[in-house]
C-alpha cells in the first residue's frame, strides 16, 4: 500500500512549491523509495498546452505526448524518474472527464455535483499513480494555487475526504507558506503564515509539516510560535531558506532532519539516505572555476519560466566542464532592421561564447533570429537551434548558402516560393489546437562519423517533440550539396530531425527539444557538448585578444 503526500501552499504564488516537492521525492528516493510525483493544477484548461508561455512558462512535454505543468520537469530532474499523463491534472480534465460520462448517461438519471463527482474523480486520480504501479511506495500530490483561491476548493475538499478515508500514517499534508522579513521594524513576521494555515485548518486540513519560505533565518523562538499557533509540534516547522542553487534544497531539508521526521510520520522504514552523487553535483553547480556566456535569443525573454528547462540543462552542462554558463538574454526583435548590420551583430555578440535558438511559435522575432543564425554560422560562434531554432536555421542557410531567395516557412509565410519548412503531412486537416502537434518521445537515426554522433556516442536515440512544422524534404539534396549533413533522421528516414555543418567547430539545430530530457547528474549531451565548445570558444577568444595585445 502506497504512502500519500499532499502539499498545498499559502500566503502568495511563485513560492517554489514545485522545487519543494521534488526536494522531497528527491530524499524519499534517495532513501531507496520509490517515488511518483504529480501536480493537480486548479484552472480550468484542459492542460496547458494551449496557454502561452507568458502567462504560464514553459510547457514541459513528457515521453507519451502529455503537455504539462513546468514543475514536472522539475519532479523528472530531480528524482530521475520519467512521469506520464496520469501525472499531470487540471480541473478542466476533471469536468472534460465527468461531463463526457454525463453525455453518455453514465450518472443514470442522477444531478451532477462538485461533490461527490468531482471529488470523487480527483481522489480516483490521487491513488491512480499507485493502482497503475504497485511498486509504487510514495505518491507526492502538489496542489497548484494558494490555499483560498475558490478554484482549489474542490481539491482540497477530496484531499479531506481521503484523509480521513484512508488510515493516519497513510497521508501526510506539508503546507509551504511564507515568512516574510520586514525591513523597517527587523523582523520577520510568522502572522501571514498562522492566517495561512487557518484557512487550511477551516476547509479540514490540519498540516503536518510546514515549510517556511524566508530570506531571514527564522529562529526557534518564531518556530515555536508558529508551531503553537498552527498546531503543530516545534520540529515539524521546517525553514525553507533562500538558496544561491535550487539544488541544495533536498540536502538543507536533510539537514534539518525532514526526511526522517516524514518517513517516521509515514511509518516508513527505509535505509539512510544515500545523497553522495547529490552533493557532488551541487558542490560542482556551486564552485565553477571559469564562466561562459551564452546568448539565448528568443522572444519569451522578459519571463525566464519560459525557458526554464533550457536554463537547467545549461546548468547541468556546466558541470563536466566545471564552469558557469551565464545566460545572456537577446530580444530576436533587438536583432531586427535597417540599423543592425554586420557591425552591430559583432557588437551585441562581442563577449559571446555560443548562440543558441530557442523553440517558439509565430512569426514575431523571425528576422532576428536568422540574423543571429548567420553570424554565429559566419564567425564560427558554436551554435544550437532547438525545433523554430532549426527551422531558422534551413531558412538561414536557405536564403545565404543554397541560394533559395526569400526561403521561409509556411508557417509564417505561406506565400513563399521556397517553403524549406511546411506543414507535417500528418498536421494537414487538423482544426483543433489542444494536443493535436507531433508531442512525445520519437525514435531518431543518428548518422556514423558526425557530430551528432560523437555527441551522443549511439546510433540511435529518442527525443521529446512538440511541433506541426517540419524540413520540407524537397530541399534535401540542394542543402546537403550546400554543406549540410542531416545526421539525425526519423527511422523511416522521412523526417529530419537532427542538422549540421561539418565545416563550423560546432553548429547544430534539433527538430526536437533536448532540454527536456537533461538530468544534473546526466547532461544533455548536446548541451554539454555544446558548452564545451563554448569554453573552446572562449579560450580561443582570450589567445587571440593576448596575441592582438602583444602585437
Ligand atoms: N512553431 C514551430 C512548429 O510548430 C516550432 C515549434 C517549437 O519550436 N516548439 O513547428
Amino acid at each position: 500500500m502506497a504512502k500519500f503526500i499532499f502539499v498545498t501552499g499559502g500566503v502568495v504564488s511563485a513560492l517554489g512549491k514545485g522545487i519543494s516537492c521534488a526536494s522531497m521525492g528527491n530524499l524519499l528516493k534517495a532513501r531507496g523509495l520509490n517515488v511518483i510525483l504529480q501536480k493537480f493544477d486548479p484552472y480550468l484548461n484542459v492542460d496547458p498546452g494551449t496557454m502561452s508561455p507568458f502567462q504560464h512558462g514553459e510547457v514541459f512535454v513528457l515521453d507519451d505526448g502529455a503537455e504539462c505543468d513546468l514543475d514536472l520537469g522539475h519532479y523528472e530532474r530531480f528524482t530521475d524518474v520519467n512521469l506520464s499523463q496520469i501525472n499531470n491534472l487540471t480541473s478542466g480534465r476533471v469536468y472534460e472527464t465527468i461531463l463526457t460520462k454525463e453525455r453518455k448517461g453514465e450518472y443514470l438519471g442522477r444531478t451532477v455535483q462538485v461533490i461527490p463527482h468531482v471529488t470523487d474523480e480527483i481522489k480516483r486520480r490521487i491513488m491512480l499513480p499507485a493502482l497503475e504501479n504497485p511498486q509504487v511506495d510514495v505518491v507526492i500530490t502538489e496542489i497548484g494555487g494558494t490555499v483560498g483561491d475558490i478554484e482549489s476548493l474542490p481539491f482540497l475538499e477530496a484531499i479531506r475526504q481521503f484523509r480521513l478515508e484512508q488510515p493516519r500514517e497513510d497521508t501526510v499534508s506539508v503546507h509551504l507558506t511564507l515568512v516574510p522579513y520586514i525591513a523597517a521594524a527587523g523582523e520577520i513576521k510568522t502572522k501571514p503564515t498562522q492566517h495561512s494555515v487557518r484557512e487550511l485548518r477551516s476547509i479540514g486540513i490540519q498540516p503536518d509539516f510546514l515549510m517556511c519560505r524566508s530570506e531571514r533565518p527564522i529562529g526557534g523562538d518564531a518556530r515555536r510560535k508558529i508551531g503553537l499557533f498552527c498546531n503543530l509540534d516545534v520540529d515539524h516547522v521546517f525553514e525553507a531558506r533562500d538558496v544561491e542553487s535550487v539544488y541544495q534544497i533536498p540536502l538543507n531539508l536533510h539537514e534539518q532532519n525532514f526526511d526522517v521526521l516524514l518517513c517516521d510520520r509515514l511509518g516508513l522504514e527505509t535505509e539512510l539516505p544515500d545523497l553522495a552523487e547529490w552533493e557532488k553535483i551541487v558542490h560542482a553547480i556551486l564552485n565553477p572555476t571559469g564562466t561562459v556566456r551564452i546568448a539565448i535569443v528568443g522572444k519569451y525573454t522578459e519571463l525566464k519560466d519560459a525557458y526554464k528547462s533550457i536554463i537547467e540543462s545549461f546548468i547541468h552542462a556546466g558541470i563536466p566542464h566545471h564552469v558557469k554558463v551565464e545566460q545572456v538574454w537577446i530580444d530576436s526583435e533587438s536583432l531586427e532592421g535597417d540599423d543592425v548590420g554586420d557591425r552591430r551583430l559583432a557588437e551585441i555578440f562581442s563577449d559571446i561564447h555560443g548562440i543558441l535558438i530557442p523553440g517558439g511559435f509565430g512569426d514575431r522575432g523571425i528576422p532576428g533570429k536568422v540574423n543571429a543564425i548567420r553570424f554565429a554560422r559566419e564567425n564560427k560562434v558554436p551554435f544550437l537551434g532547438i525545433c523554430l531554432g532549426l527551422q531558422c536555421a534551413m531558412i538561414e542557410i536557405g536564403r545565404d548558402v543554397v541560394g533559395l531567395e526569400m526561403a521561409g516557412s509556411a508557417e509564417f509565410t505561406p506565400e513563399t516560393p521556397h517553403p524549406v519548412i511546411h506543414l507535417m503531412e500528418e498536421q494537414r486537416g487538423i482544426a483543433n489546437m489542444g494536443g493535436t502537434m507531433r508531442l512525445g518521445a520519437y525514435p531518431c537515426h543518428i548518422v556514423p562519423d558526425s557530430r551528432a554522433f560523437s555527441c551522443y556516442g549511439d546510433l540511435e536515440i529518442s527525443e521529446r517533440h512538440r511541433h506541426r512544422y517540419e524540413v520540407n524534404n524537397k530541399y534535401l539534396g540542394q542543402f546537403e550539396k550546400a554543406g549540410v549533413l542531416f545526421s539525425g533522421m526519423s527511422p523511416d528516414g522521412q523526417l529530419v530531425e537532427i542538422m549540421e555543418l561539418p565545416e563550423h567547430p560546432f553548429f547544430i539545430a534539433v527538430q526536437f527539444h533536448p532540454e527536456l530530457k537533461s538530468r544534473p547528474g546526466r547532461p544533455h549531451p548536446l548541451f554539454r557538448e555544446f558548452v564545451g565548445s563554448a569554453v573552446s570558444h572562449f579560450s580561443s577568444s582570450q589567445e587571440k585578444s593576448v596575441d592582438r595585445a602583444a602585437n
